[in-house]
């Protein structure tokens, strides 16, 4: 599953290659990377023919593209979704579902999505808090990476829950783009157990455990480089750039960078979360 800093170079990319081209024909190779058009696949490619395609936008993992009619093509990236810029005539990818092609006869725009549980679909823009957003990612908050973001909101927001800072941490309502893997190197950031209370903690501890899920992301960001090659290993799940800089997620049994102790992995919400058991013990009671 993309995280955010992940979303963010594809929004990057996208913005880089297609911003300002405009479709001249879409071909749908697979109606279920297009269940989300509730339309249908011959509605999609009608509507998107003929539109400009301007800036790619994001909000938290949401990631769309404003059209010149006035709607957005939204992208759900799902488990395995890339979007690809490819030559004119370069062989079609094995799991190639959607293609755009652009009137200037450039690279078109791929689709691509070996699992499909993403896809794409044209969504109608709704004003919030003074942004234009799809209808369907009004409800999602802005996430720290967003020039707009109210820290001192987000921790009282994250107080202000009584459930547990992990799963607070996670609740795109409240903050958006943090997802396991660097929640989980937040909380190891700010030594706290992710079983700990969200309105237990001090405003001190929350504004630390923030800035930590920032920074880490912005870390995670500079690695990541902008290049759409990268991206497309990455996006894929398959490279991981990030990998060697984990303190903790995905490294079970393997000593803590800070006092050596093993690392943990606990089940946690069908996934897993990974701690230190000495720096991060577990609440009591
Ligand atoms: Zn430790």
């Amino acid at each position: 599953m993309p995280e955010l800093p992940e979303v963010e170079v594809v929004r990057r990319g996208l913005h880089e290659h297609v911003a300002g081209r405009t479709v001249d024909a879409v071909e749908v190779l697979h109606p279920r990377a297009i269940r989300r058009h509730l339309a249908g696949a011959a509605d999609f490619a009608l509507r998107l023919t003929g539109q400009r395609l301007d800036a790619a936008r994001r909000r938290g993992k949401y990631l769309w593209v404003d059209l010149s009619g006035g709607d957005a093509m939204l992208a759900h990236l799902g488990m395995s979704g890339q979007m690809l810029v490819q030559p004119v005539g370069a062989p079609d990818e094995k799991h190639l579902r959607v293609r755009l092609r652009f009137t200037d006869g450039g690279p078109e725009l791929r689709f691509v999505d070996q699992r499909t549980f993403g896809g794409l679909a044209l969504a109608d823009l709704v004003e919030v808090d003074g942004t234009r957003l799809p209808r369907q990612v009004a409800h999602i908050a802005r996430d720290p990476m967003d020039p707009a973001f109210d820290p001192v909101a987000a921790v009282a927001a994250l107080r202000g829950r009584r459930t547990e800072v992990k799963r607070a941490l996670l609740d795109q309502t409240l903050v958006s783009g943090v997802g396991n893997i660097y929640a989980d190197e937040a909380l190891w950031r700010a030594r706290l157990h992710g079983l700990r209370p969200a309105d237990k903690l001090t405003r001190a501890k929350a504004a630390e455990l923030l800035a930590h899920a920032t920074q880490v992301m912005y870390e995670a960001l500079g690695e990541g480089g902008t290049s759409f090659d990268a991206l497309y290993v990455n996006v894929n799940g398959q490279s991981g750039y990030f990998d060697r800089s984990l303190a903790v997620y995905g490294r079970e049994d393997e000593p803590c960078r800070r006092c050596g102790t093993a690392i943990r992995r606990e089940p946690f919400m069908n996934r897993s979360s990974y701690s230190c058991p000495r720096c991060q013990p577990r609440p009591r009671g």
